[in-house]
């Protein structure tokens, strides 16, 4: 296991993202707005920050960072891996698993 950061698993990739999904075929789906958008986070350079990209993109759901089980936002989540299988998990929901392991063993 280890630990990913929203920078790293959000933020450092959202331009790449962004043109993942608002780009196919050589086109923009919404050509002007999404080449400027595109622009915008290209400037923003490698490591951008969270404050910015929400401005760029209008919303924050491009800069969340959703835990695999709770589905809610998180600063770090940590991954589980299984195989090629990667779980992220938020610390909210590694203390709850904690909790339901030392509450097994306490019936012992
Ligand atoms: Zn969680």
């Amino acid at each position: 296991m280890h630990i990913i950061t929203r920078q790293e698993g959000a933020l450092n990739k959202v331009a790449k993202y962004f043109k993942d999904q608002r780009y196919w075929q050589g086109e923009w789906f919404n050509k002007q707005k999404d080449i400027d958008r595109y622009n915008s986070l290209v400037v923003l350079g490698t490591t951008p920050n969270k404050a910015d990209v929400d401005a760029i993109m209008a919303n924050t759901t491009w800069t969340e960072f959703l835990c695999d089980d709770c589905h809610k936002d998180a600063e770090y989540l940590i991954a589980f891996r299984d195989g090629k299988t990667v779980v992220k998990v938020c610390k909210r929901c590694v203390v709850q698993a904690l909790r339901l392991i030392n509450k097994e063993e306490n019936k012992k």
